[in-house]
């Protein structure tokens, strides 16, 4: 049975011919494989589509379609795509001459329905995963390079199925999307395995800096160690999930220092804690595992509000914990 929206939006698809899609500003591998997946199921369907990533696609050009990506879009379209992003702001400026989206596809429970269809699936560990649910029901198929985008987002969200949301249903998605053509192990090396020497020196001087405090760990990465590594990405290189696998900790969090004088900050805590509200009251969003906010500030003063903040969330949340415990003992 096809949903009514599903159906809302396969005479939406059938009846345009162009079509923009964009996601989020440092683009993730499940904003690439969702924006590239959708784009070539698009194009394979004979629509004219340009993919927008404000921030380009470089560190995945080892996907297919990835050379059609632009930093902007002309001209006028049918249709106004966004994958990936719980907000408007989280596009950048690239869509702003083009009104509200047609159609926002996503899975972050912090997503604001900023779309005129809105597909938000929270309960999904990636946004390529919904649209492997959706597509067919869109009238679109998934040939080898679909699949291949579609399991590379997979993959990045779940960082490699590790994470408390994959399950035997999502495994068996992923099975499908090889059975379509996808490759597991290219995609797998090229997003988690193979790094630059760059990103690994960069990763040095954070690990140089990183603190314990309780069950909280931290550290940050600055401009200057951008420019001393030689690595120019402006993000983290995936410093946090190596902050994630500390045992000692429940919550890890990452600083990453931003030209004009903000503060990129990603949280990352494992079942039992929910860190996407902080990042949402930081003017941020995410997942309960993982989530991550923009600040504007020094790194200083950015580290100094946000540590407090998350030491409070984690004092709060063993203080319930004991107040559930005594009162099971109670009973
Ligand atoms: P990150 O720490 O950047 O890897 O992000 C973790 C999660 O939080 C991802 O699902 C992001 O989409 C989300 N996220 C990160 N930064 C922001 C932001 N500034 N606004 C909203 N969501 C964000
Ligand atoms: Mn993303
Ligand atoms: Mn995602």
């Amino acid at each position: 049975m096809i949903s009514q929206i599903d159906q809302d939006i396969a005479e939406k698809i059938s009846a345009g011919k162009r079509f923009v899609i964009a996601s989020h500003i440092r683009p993730d591998a499940d904003a690439v494989g969702s924006l590239l997946g959708l784009g070539l199921a698009l194009m394979k369907a004979g629509k004219t589509v340009q993919l927008v990533l404000e921030d380009g696609a470089e560190k995945y050009d080892y996907l297919p379609g990835s050379e059609y990506v632009i930093r902007s879009p002309v001209g006028e379209a049918d249709m106004i795509i966004v994958v990936d992003c719980s907000d408007a702001e989280r596009v950048g400026s690239v869509l702003n001459d083009y009104g509200q989206p047609d159609l926002v596809i996503d899975h972050h429970k912090t997503n604001l329905a900023f779309g005129k269809i809105n597909v938000v699936e929270p309960d999904q560990v990636a946004t390529a995963a919904v649209l492997f649910d959706h597509i067919p029901a869109w009238g679109l198929s998934i040939d080898p390079d679909v699949a291949t985008c579609l399991l590379s987002g997979i993959v990045g969200d779940t960082i490699g199925f590790r994470t408390p949301n994959v399950d035997a249903n999502l495994l068996r998605k992923a099975a499908s999307l090889i059975d379509l053509g996808a490759d597991l192990n290219h995609v797998y090396n090229e997003e988690l395995v193979l790094r630059s020497f760059s990103a690994v020196h960069y990763w040095g001087f954070g690990l140089k800096r990183i603190e314990l405090q309780g069950e909280l760990v931290w550290t940050s990465l600055t401009l200057a160690d951008q420019q001393e590594s030689g690595y120019d990405q402006g993000d983290d290189a995936n410093l946090v999930n190596v902050l994630s696998s500390i045992r000692e900790a429940k919550i890890a969090l990452l600083f990453v220092e931003q030209p004009g004088n903000s503060v990129k900050v990603s949280w990352r805590t494992g079942p039992g804690l929910d860190v996407s509200e902080i990042a949402y009251r930081f003017g941020g969003g995410g997942h309960a595992a993982a989530a991550g906010a923009d600040i504007k500030g020094s790194l200083a003063e950015v580290k100094h509000r946000v540590i407090a903040e998350t030491l409070e969330l984690l004092e709060n949340s063993s203080m319930k914990n004991r107040s559930i415990i005594q009162k099971n003992f109670g009973e």
